[in-house]
């Protein structure tokens, strides 16, 4: 499998070389040339493989369609190792529970929860980020090269980048947060972390602060190389790709037969998720709709409503009590654009590239291709505010006696607008409550359960150094630690 650029770059290149690089060189994301098709014999061969052999051999099926530079005895390891019951808590790994069974135009429409989030760090970014650091430390000792880490992160991503990552060999994480600004919950996460070769960043001041002094150091390019700077951003294809696997995993719960349906509703904002889905859809797996569910930050949802793509300045990023997916630009929804344009490369340059620096806009309402955005791939989308949210966990607590974290609650309340008669509906859990206690306990006036690894851990001793924002502070650091 060779994979190409969303912008029109005539290289192609293998799995192993764009898993260590972030965009393609002329800035577009990378793709495969093709989408594998999973035929009806498959699907019923995979099914059975989840159910006798777990969620690491689907896992090996799905991967080894796309990674031809990795043998085969050894890509079964690495699926072996990151996806255990230790890990993740269950055998199912990503379990799927029944939440109600409404009747839609008088046919029963189930309505179910697939739990994404009981990896090391209680998100769903655990499922791909698990992934990563153990492909990482493979194709670095493969290579005899090492690799820096540099990241910026408000709460999730940072901490399921140090949890992957930590005690691998050839890798060194140092993370950037703003200082005092994430919860006490996700602070004891990160700075309770004692491995050497993770580092803790907290910077004087807030979020994009941190994102510009990433940008900065990796912009001084004589640095990047020489510090061997790379980055666990989401527009990572590995990221995406190891996605896949749980559409396959939750379909096989939800369903007896391959030719039954069902649709996934997916909390979104870089799209990284809900591309994922698409990629499962576009190799051939039953779904009817694909549910972008976005909070008050509804770039995705204006788009699949509109055909009008506007990114949005800091000053209109809202702070809302979903943060994860409070952004101001979806970074892979250029993915998904490239297909919807029949993968025209120059025209996707030009919409991404010059066009949305120029204009932070365009407007695809009056293209014919635009139209099939729902039809042809599957698209739907809603948005959700904060007293949905509200509405939404105390619905689920009282009815249902679970309690639901804030973007899976935004999830919930956009897939129950989608319903479709008798197709099973799968709302993508992707956080536990326990990370967002406060908005909890703001619906329902009670604390969170928290897993019992995690009680007591804001009282750990804590590993982190504090920095002002200065990029120069930052490089010195990692020379210091690069020795
Ligand atoms: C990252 C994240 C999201 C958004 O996922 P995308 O892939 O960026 O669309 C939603 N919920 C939680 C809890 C997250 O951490």
């Amino acid at each position: 499998m060779r994979y190409l650029s969303t912008r029109g770059h005539p290289d192609r290149k293998g799995f192993c070389d764009i898993l260590l690089e972030g965009l393609a060189p002329d800035g577009g994301l990378y793709l495969p040339e093709h989408y594998p098709r999973v035929d009806p014999a498959t699907l019923g061969r995979w099914r059975a493989t989840y159910q006798t052999q777990g969620y690491a051999a689907l896992a090996y099926e799905v991967l080894s369609l796309y990674i031809d530079d990795i043998p085969s005895a050894d890509l079964r390891d690495l699926c072996d190792r990151t996806y255990t019951e230790a890990v993740f808590g269950t055998r199912a790994i990503v379990p799927l529970k029944q939440l109600e069974q409404p009747e839609v135009a008088g046919q029963p429409t189930p309505l179910y929860l697939e739990a994404l989030s009981n990896g090391p760090t209680l998100a769903f970014k655990d499922m791909a980020m698990q992934l990563l650091g153990h492909l990482f430390e493979y194709e670095l000792a493969r290579r005899g090269e090492q690799l820096n880490i540099l990241g910026a992160t408000s709460g999730d991503t940072g901490s399921a980048a140090e949890y992957a990552m930590r005690g691998k060999k050839g890798v060194r994480v140092f993370m950037t947060s703003p200082d005092g600004r994430m919860s006490p919950f996700q602070q004891a996460q990160m700075f309770s972390l004692m491995d050497d070769n993770i580092h803790n960043i907290a910077i004087e001041g807030v979020f994009d602060d941190c994102q510009d002094i990433v940008k900065a150091v990796s912009n001084d390019l004589a640095f990047k190389r020489q510090y061997k700077i790379g980055t666990v951003n989401s527009i990572n294809w590995a990221r995406l790709l190891a996605q896949v696997v749980y559409y396959f995993a939750g379909y096989f719960q939800a369903t007896s037969a391959d030719t039954e349906q069902v649709s996934f509703a997916v909390p979104s904002g870089n799209f990284g998720n809900v591309c994922a889905g698409h990629v499962a859809r576009m190799m051939g797996l039953p779904i009817s709709r694909l549910v972008v569910a976005t909070n008050e930050n509804d770039v995705l949802d204006e788009f699949f409503r509109t055909g009008v793509y506007r990114v949005r300045g800091s000053a209109d990023t809202h702070e809302t009590s979903s943060p994860s997916m409070d952004i101001s630009k979806a970074s892979n929804f250029e993915r998904f654009v490239f297909d919807l344009l029949g993968r025209d490369g120059a025209r996707v340059r030009a919409l991404f590239g010059e066009g949305l620096s120029r204009e932070g806009r365009f407007d695809l309402q009056a293209d014919p291709l635009f139209v099939q955005a729902g039809p042809r791939y599957g698209f739907a989308s809603g948005r959700s505010s904060h007293a949905d949210r509200l509405a939404t966990i105390r619905d689920t607590h009282a009815r249902l006696g679970l309690m639901i974290d804030t973007h899976t609650a935004d999830g919930l309340k956009v897939a129950r607008e989608q319903l479709q008669p008798g197709v099973p509906m799968i709302v993508l859990e992707t956080a536990l409550p326990i990370k967002f206690a406060a908005t909890l306990v703001e619906a329902l006036g009670l604390e969170p359960e928290r897993p019992p690894a995690f009680i007591g851990i804001e009282a750990l001793p804590k590993r982190v150094t504090h920095m002002a924002a200065d990029a120069m502070a930052v490089k010195a650091y990692i020379q210091r630690h690069c020795a």
